[in-house]
C-alpha cells in the first residue's frame, strides 16, 4: 500500500509540467528518484545531470555508478536498500548546483518524498543537500561535516549523515579513502541499530 501511494505521487509529479522555478526551461523531463521507496535508507543528492535528464532516473551517470560501487563494497545495493532523490528534480544548465530559490521551490516535493518513504537514515550527498536539509549549519566545510551522524528535531526518528557527493570524488580521488571510511561507519551504524526482518534477512541488510 505505501508503495502505491508513492507511485501515485511520483506519477503526478512526473506529469505535472511543474514550472515553479526556472529549471523547467532546460529540462527534458522531471527526474523524481531511483531505488526502493520502501527502503530504510534515503539518499539526497543535488540535481539531475545529463544522463538523468535523458533517462528520467536519478543517479545513473558516472557519479551514481561510483556511489553504487562504494555502497556495494559495504553490502548495500542502492536499488534495493536505498531510495535516492535530489534537492532539485530538473537539470540545471551546465550542471551547476541549484540556486537557493530553486532548491526552495522544489523542497515541497522532497519533503513529501521523506514523508512517504519514512526513512530511518538519510544520507546527504554534498553541500547542496546538506545546506537544504540542515540550514542551521552555516559556513560549514564538507571536510568537517562528512562522516558525521546527526539528528534534527524537525525530523524525529531520522539519523542524518553527510557524505561527499560522489561527483567530487571523480574530480579529486584523494577524497575516496575518507568516503570509504564513512561508508564503513554507515555499515557499523546499520549493524548496531537496525536488525534485518526475519523474512527478509537473506536479501535485505536492513
Ligand atoms: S526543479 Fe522542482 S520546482 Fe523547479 S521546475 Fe523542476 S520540479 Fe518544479
Amino acid at each position: 500500500m505505501p508503495n502505491e501511494i508513492y507511485a501515485e505521487f511520483k506519477n503526478a509529479l512526473k506529469n505535472s509540467g511543474c514550472a515553479k522555478c526556472a529549471l523547467h526551461e532546460g529540462r527534458t523531463q522531471i527526474v523524481v528518484d531511483r531505488g526502493n521507496p520502501e527502503a530504510k535508507i534515503m539518499v539526497i543528492g543535488e540535481a539531475p545531470g545529463e544522463k538523468e535528464d535523458l533517462s528520467g532516473t536519478a543517479f545513473v551517470g558516472r557519479a551514481g555508478k561510483m556511489f553504487d560501487e562504494i555502497m556495494k563494497s559495504v553490502g548495500l545495493e542502492t536499488n534495493q536498500d536505498m531510495f535516492i532523490a535530489n534537492v532539485a528534480k530538473c537539470r540545471p544548465p551546465k550542471n551547476r548546483p541549484p540556486t537557493h530559490e530553486e532548491a526552495q521551490a522544489c523542497f515541497p516535493y522532497l519533503k513529501r518524498q521523506i514523508e512517504l518513504v519514512r526513512p530511518k537514515i538519510i544520507l546527504l550527498l554534498g553541500a547542496t543537500a546538506l545546506k537544504r536539509m540542515a540550514p542551521a549549519k552555516k559556513n560549514f566545510s564538507m571536510g568537517d561535516e562528512t562522516g558525521k551522524f546527526f539528528e534534527m528535531p524537525e525530523y524525529p526518528g531520522i539519523l542524518f549523515m553527510a557524505l561527499y557527493h560522489p561527483a567530487a570524488l571523480l574530480y579529486n580521488s584523494k577524497l575516496k579513502p575518507a568516503m570509504m571510511e564513512h561508508a564503513r561507519s554507515l555499515q557499523r551504524v546499520i549493524a548496531a541499530n537496525f536488525r534485518p526482518e526475519p523474512s527478509t534477512a537473506q536479501t535485505h541488510p536492513l
